[in-house]
């Protein structure tokens, strides 16, 4: 009997289910100026990425970074 079939545990499946809509699956690149202004005046901030949300909105450790951002940051890094 060969066992090609593992069980892969993943302690930390599913967020977007068990934390409901207002945790991110991601953390986003947001420059830190603009999330102390956000902390201040409760505006929104912009993510590199483009996307915009509190900053009351904090992504769960752990959480991957949004691929977006990434590449946003790593074309920004290149000039
Ligand atoms: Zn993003």
């Amino acid at each position: 009997m060969s066992t090609t079939t593992k069980t892969i545990e993943r302690p930390d499946v599913r967020d977007e289910t068990s934390t409901g809509n207002d945790t991110p699956k991601f953390f986003h690149y947001v420059k830190k100026d603009r999330i102390l202004d956000s902390a201040v005046n409760g505006s929104f901030v912009v993510a590199l990425c483009g996307d915009t949300f509190p900053v009351t909105k904090q992504a769960k450790p752990g959480s991957p970074v949004c691929p977006d951002c990434e590449k946003a940051y790593k074309a920004l890094r290149r000039k």
